[in-house]
């Protein structure tokens, strides 16, 4: 305004220097702006050195052709042809349309179109849709603090998920940080895979950080160091432990000290009875968290649907990696998956998370009772916070898995020996796992009277 008022009234020459001093200042306003551009870029934490991670066979992983394709044609406008694909007609599928009726009696349909899609070949990491479900999904739970890193993966259950991260980060021999006990079947997975399983003791709290800094800084120089951190934070499997925010961050600055990445995996995340704690995904910084969620305990473990939140290099290798195994997780589950979804809204999916905690809460309360009640000064626990375990200790009694299937099994109750989910398992331990999804309260009262009986028996001879 100003200068087209101081124009109105000047001279030619008197313009020019108007024009000249208004091109300068608009000048110094960019250089400013890159600057402070600059500088607010230079505050953001660097991304890691992703290429130090992969193992040699995510090094080597390239994209599958066929399956690009399939993602270009389903970015590409409707009126693309596609001569690329190798997929089937689904009009010659016996399958039609379908009502899924859901348990407050209402239903979900799957239409003929809807049906089609849920017939045909996916994108590798999922269907679209699905997809930003789930981000948003993330985003309210976990807000990662720069969301745009990372990118999701729909897997066959988390365990497919776990399986591709293992090799993401792992060549036979290398080492891996875990819990112990753990998850028996991760450590499976790595026992056969080959890698070298370092245990990191555990207590209430989940992974216990002192011990973890003692390995780390006593690491033999002879020994390669280790990169991956693998942990349950939540009612963890099989002691039914949770991690609370201290304890991560603690975790987490060890991560960011000795540049490990973490494997966060939380299957048991919407199986929290008290207020859920920040996750590592969300308190990441610089990128070195892959989570792992799982849909088993929420919508059917029989879907086979979990998902892989992973820094977007990583995410890429994972990605290649499903393309040339299963290709992509169920499209028929991941279609129901989204028709629910779209019925119930995030706030649907709330109510029902929370019906699902109150149950188990409700069970493990139960369970805990009938421990009280019938193995009493035979058996040290603590009481889980979320999940479906607890993990006792039997006082007095060292070879749990000899009691149990050889005296517990022919007094008819069934509980898992501790030794399943230690790295050693030659050696006999004292713990057992109790599960209390599934029983109902007259179950619980007679099978641990029964248990009751055989440690009574057993601590007699
Ligand atoms: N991680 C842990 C700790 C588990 O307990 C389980 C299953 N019980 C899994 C992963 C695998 O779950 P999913 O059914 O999603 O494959």
């Amino acid at each position: 305004d100003r200068l087209r008022v101081e124009c109105n009234r000047a001279n030619y020459v008197h313009y020019n220097i108007l024009m000249m001093s208004l091109c300068s200042r608009i000048y110094f306003l960019v250089v400013a702006l890159e600057k402070t551009q600059k500088e607010f870029c230079f505050n953001m934490p660097a991304y890691l050195d992703y290429a130090r991670f992969l193992s040699k066979a995510a090094t080597r992983r390239q994209p599958s052709a066929i399956r690009e394709a399939t993602q270009l044609f389903a970015r590409s406008p409707p009126t693309t042809i596609n001569f690329a694909s190798g997929s089937p007609n689904t009009s010659l599928f016996p399958f039609k349309e379908a009502t899924i009726t859901l348990i407050d009696g209402t239903n979900i349909q799957l239409d003929p179109s809807a049906m089609s899609k849920a017939l045909q070949y996916l994108p590798t990491p999922g269907q679209a849709d699905l997809l930003d479900w789930l981000k948003k999904l993330q985003d309210r739970y976990h807000s990662p603090q720069d969301f745009n890193r990372y990118d999701l993966c729909i897997t066959n259950g988390s365990m497919e998920g776990l399986g591709k991260v293992f090799e993401l980060v792992l060549n036979p021999g290398d080492s891996i940080l875990v819990d112990s006990p753990c998850y028996s079947g991760s450590l499976d997975f790595l026992r056969g895979f080959g890698a070298d399983i370092v245990s990191i003791d555990t207590d209430s709290n989940g992974m216990n950080d002192k011990h973890l800094n003692e390995i780390l800084s006593n690491w033999p120089e002879t020994k390669t160091f280790p990169k991956t951190l693998y942990t349950i934070p939540n009612g963890s499997n099989p002691t039914g432990a949770s991690m609370n925010f201290e304890r991560k961050k603690t975790i987490y600055e060890i991560a960011k000290k000795y540049d490990l990445l973490i494997i966060e995996d939380d299957p048991y995340y919407f199986l929290q009875f008290t207020k859920s704690e920040a996750s590592f995904l969300s308190m990441d910084i610089d990128g070195r968290v892959i989570r792992l969620d799982s849909m088993s305990k929420v919508l059917s473990a029989g879907m086979r649907l979990g998902f892989v939140t992973a820094p977007v290099p990583l995410w890429q290798k994972i990605v290649y990696h499903q393309q040339v195994t299963s290709m992509h997780a169920s499209a028929l589950s991941q279609m129901v998956a989204l028709k629910l979804f779209e019925k119930w809204n995030l706030s649907g999916f709330d109510e029902h998370t929370q019906r699902i905690s109150k149950f188990y809460e409700n069970q493990k309360t139960l369970m805990v009772d009938a421990i009280n009640k019938h193995l009493k000064d035979m058996v040290t626990f603590n009481e889980p916070t979320a999940g479906m375990f607890i993990w006792m200790k039997l006082l007095g009694i060292q070879d749990t898995r000899k009691l149990i299937y050889e005296k517990a099994l022919a007094k008819e109750v069934l509980l898992l020996p501790g030794s399943a989910f230690f790295v050693d398992q030659s050696k006999s331990y004292p713990f057992v796992r109790v599960s209390y999804s599934l029983c109902t309260p007259e179950q619980m009262e007679t099978g641990m009277t029964r248990f009751g009986e055989v440690l009574r028996e057993e601590l007699a001879c």
